[in-house]
């Protein structure tokens, strides 16, 4: 994987710290050492996993593809990796994202614009767009992401591979810096449903660290991983068929569909008619969260500081035009006016009831039907640049996704199928909160 990271790395640019040789071939060494003395080794031992760049990584440069954060070494683990290393798997470098994990190309990164595997001139999605690609273009077997609105499950879709959103309180968020704290939650990329079980087993799990982490044991999701649903029932919400949704990502939605009926499932009709306000309430809601978590970024308690001198405020604002890219600005603008004195009613707190009745509408679903399926993404993977200067258009794509964040309900992303031009295709697959192990075996089903 060293070698493979480092010859796909100057096409695909997934890295914004590409594994430290040393560094993994020490790691890789411990593990041998505690086996030659016969002690008991992690489920993940010696397999190679990259991390988002906006999980903290003890004395390893974590930067959220910001210039804000470009020298920032944490002095601890976030949970995700400190579990990791606890499974004795082997961190293998930063991979590179829209910067605080707003965007959905990884072209909003400080950095560099991370190309998709399956054709370099397009996107590989995002935020976490590195992550899916080092999976997807075999830099590395498996990676964390995070997914606020869609940031595991979009990229995941487009790079063809498979990705999960766990319930909100399923893995905990210490050590992931904060976009929006009520929707953020840390998951898996793999290549297949079983590794992803696998990974879910070694991250999730309570911490006391993180205030809404929960308390539930933690299945054992490759055990069961096998075991088909018997009966299953699938809810197939007709919002997500609508306008906008690209005729052959449909028809390899439908096409999986049809394969989960000869394997025994029912189709049953839901509807989610809350599901058209999911994404304006998200723009409202992720921006307010986000402008209030990226307070502390001013130069003085954390972050890039300017070298121009001046007062207070003048450092204050001057150290957060230069630190913070235009996308990150643009949603702290949003944000700070959505929660401003005059607007919060209007705005923030009637995206709060908006929200609310989303998750309502799922709750509804779920007494009819075991998962609901549909599209990850309306188009499959677009050129680079073609949405760079349209925010709006951007913000389109994550009409699929955000909707599960918003619940708070666990959402995988898996391939099914290709459009003519060879683009992968990923369908999307929601569950009742706690419910990853069905979703893991329906999953399973169709793979
Ligand atoms: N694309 C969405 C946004 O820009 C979701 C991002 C995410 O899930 N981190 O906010």
């Amino acid at each position: 994987f060293l070698a493979s990271a480092a010859a796909r790395e100057p096409k695909l640019k997934s890295f914004t710290l590409p594994p430290d040789a040393d560094a993994v071939r020490a790691a890789a060494k411990a593990v041998d050492a505690k086996r030659a003395k016969g002690e008991p080794l992690g489920r993940l031992a010696g397999v190679p996993v990259a991390v988002k760049d906006v999980l903290c990584t003890k004395g390893v440069r974590t930067t959220c593809s910001s210039k804000m954060l470009a020298n920032f070494v944490p002095p601890y683990d976030a949970d995700a990796v400190e579990r990791l290393k606890g499974a004795d798997a082997i961190v293998f470098g930063k991979t590179n994202m829209d910067e605080f994990a707003m965007g959905s190309s990884t072209e909003n990164s400080a950095f560099q614009a991370t190309r998709n595997p399956w054709d370099v001139e397009r996107i590989p999605g995002g935020s976490s767009g590195g992550s899916a690609a080092v999976v997807a273009g075999c830099q590395a077997p498996l990676s964390l992401g995070t997914d606020t609105g869609g940031s595991i499950r979009q990229p995941a879709a487009l790079c063809g591979i498979v990705g999960l959103k766990p319930t909100y309180g399923r893995v905990s968020r210490y050590g992931l810096i904060a976009f929006a704290s009520s929707l953020d939650q840390v998951g898996p990329f793999t290549h297949d449903v079983t590794d992803c079980a696998l990974m879910m087993e070694a991250i999730a799990g309570h911490d006391a660290r993180d205030s809404t982490s929960v308390a539930e044991p933690v299945p054992h999701y490759t055990r069961t991983v096998n075991d088909p649903v018997k009966g299953l029932r699938i809810g197939v919400p007709k919002e997500f068929f609508g306008q906008g949704l690209d005729a052959e990502v449909e028809a390899a939605v439908r096409g999986a569909l049809k394969e989960y009926e000869k394997l025994g499932a029912t189709l049953v009709d839901v509807s989610l008619p809350h599901s058209p306000y999911a994404l304006a309430a998200y723009y409202i809601v992720a921006p307010a969260e986000a402008s209030s978590n990226l307070a502390r970024f001013d130069g003085m308690h954390y972050g890039h500081r300017t070298a121009t001198k001046g007062d207070l405020i003048a450092t204050y604002s001057k150290s957060r035009g230069e630190g913070f890219g235009p996308e990150v600005q643009r949603r702290i603008i949003l944000g700070t006016y959505v929660l401003s004195s005059g607007y919060k009613d209007a705005y923030y707190l009637k995206a709060l009831k908006v929200r609310r009745l989303v998750k309502k509408d799922f709750d509804e679903a779920f007494k009819t039907c075991d998962v609901v399926m549909g599209p990850t993404t309306p188009t499959a993977a677009f050129k680079a640049g073609e949405k760079s200067d349209d925010p709006l258009a951007l913000y389109l794509s994550d009409v699929y996704t955000v909707s599960c964040n918003l619940a708070g309900i666990p959402g995988l992303s898996m391939p099914c199928g290709f459009t003519t031009a060879g683009l992968p295709i990923g369908l999307q697959l929601l569950g009742a909160p706690f419910e990853e192990e069905k979703l893991l075996r329906v999953a399973r089903m169709y793979e």
